[in-house]
């Protein structure tokens, strides 16, 4: 009886705190002649493993392009910082009108 339970149950070993013990869930999933719950199922888990690793990448690949924005904006901006006191300072134009000087 209790072996057909086994059979029909999850063949996961759960640590329940004093040891362990089989999943207590119906097995729902065949795996490689295994059967599993849905929580255990291998290829659930893994499956969820690789979106969780994935949404840690997309969330990595957002704080990276912030960062490549926020850096272009920086050099940017430096640069038009650059131009203007460049302008301000007479170099620019001076190095134009130097022709006429030469
Ligand atoms: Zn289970």
């Amino acid at each position: 009886m209790s072996e057909e339970k086994q059979k029909t149950g999850c063949s996961t070993d759960v640590w329940d705190g004093w040891g362990h013990s089989k999943c207590s869930r119906k097995g729902v999933i065949e795996r490689e002649g295994k059967l599993y719950c849905r929580q255990h199922d291998p290829v659930a888990k893994a499956k969820k493993e690789e979106e969780r690793d994935a949404a840690w990448r997309a969330q990595w690949d957002e704080k990276k392009r912030q960062h490549r924005i926020q850096g272009e904006r920086d050099a940017f901006a430096r640069d038009c910082v650059q131009e203007i006191a460049e302008r301000a300072a007479g170099k620019i134009d001076k190095d134009e009108g130097s022709k006429d000087e030469g």
